[in-house]
């Protein structure tokens, strides 16, 4: 039930697991992680705790990762908390990686009908349809940024989501809808989380993502529109609290 994400160039892993840590408090059941190794999508995830993610990861440590990388805590709505429901989700090629909070009440139609095309599904979560649907716009010829737009128009339900692309390694794009997300930033560096407290260690400059919204992060630069790709100014806010 938590989200993280970093591009930067800071090394990846501690910040993501320091962000889950922060996130834990919302309650989860699995937890993961994504992020780039030699140019390639690699993720980490298993049902349980943080730790039973640190253990994974520690013993076989991927020396060479690197941002952009999101991370997320798992509290299962659609499939049960297991190591293949459980976040971040890739597409058939394993060159998108998506974590979303919340729920797709659509997405049984959205599956059936991507099946149908040939999309093979991982895992039974509800989730999974978002990255195979952006897929299917980027097989149709549609650059990434307008796939995920498209892809968010055709979602029903509450998201906050948050995706990389191997291909496009310098932005997250990210999307809101009755989630909550919050936006760090820093010095060629940013950062987004369902909240404040994951952002603190990093950063006290936040902007806040409205519902309806996308962000496109990249590490020296916010964007923001609405879902009709109109740009939004947003004015950022400095927390003045610590936990
Ligand atoms: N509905 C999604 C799932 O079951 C996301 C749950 C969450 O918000 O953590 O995987």
């Amino acid at each position: 039930c938590g989200i993280i994400g970093y591009i930067g160039n800071r090394p990846i892993i501690p910040v993501l697991l320091e962000g889950l840590r922060r996130l834990e408090y919302r309650g989860y059941d699995s937890a993961g992680i994504v992020f780039l190794e030699d140019e390639e999508i690699k993720i980490v995830k298993t049902k349980g705790k943080i730790l039973n993610l640190e253990e994974k990861l520690f013993n076989d440590f991927p020396k060479k990762a690197k941002a952009p990388g999101l991370g997320h805590t798992r509290w299962a709505t659609h499939g049960e908390p297991s190591d293949e429901n459980a976040h971040p989700h890739f597409d058939c090629h394993k060159s998108l990686a998506l974590v979303h909070n919340g729920i797709i009440e659509n997405y049984y139609e959205l599956k059936t009908k991507l099946i149908a095309k040939g999309h093979k599904f991982y895992s039974a979560t509800d989730t999974e349809v978002i990255v195979h649907l952006i897929e299917d716009f980027l097989n149709q010829g549609i650059p990434l940024k307008e796939a995920f737009f498209k892809a968010l128009k055709e979602l029903k339900g509450a998201y906050a989501v948050a995706l990389i692309h191997k291909e496009n390694p310098d932005f997250i794009l990210i999307g809101r809808n009755q989630s909550p997300v919050v936006i760090g930033l820093g010095k060629q560096e940013n950062f987004v989380a369902s909240d404040i407290p994951a952002l603190l260690p990093f950063t006290k400059e936040v902007l806040f993502l409205n519902d309806g919204e996308v962000a496109i992060l990249r590490k020296d630069q916010v964007e923001i529109y609405d879902l009709s790709g109109n740009p939004v100014a947003r004015a950022p806010y400095h927390v003045t609290w610590d936990i």
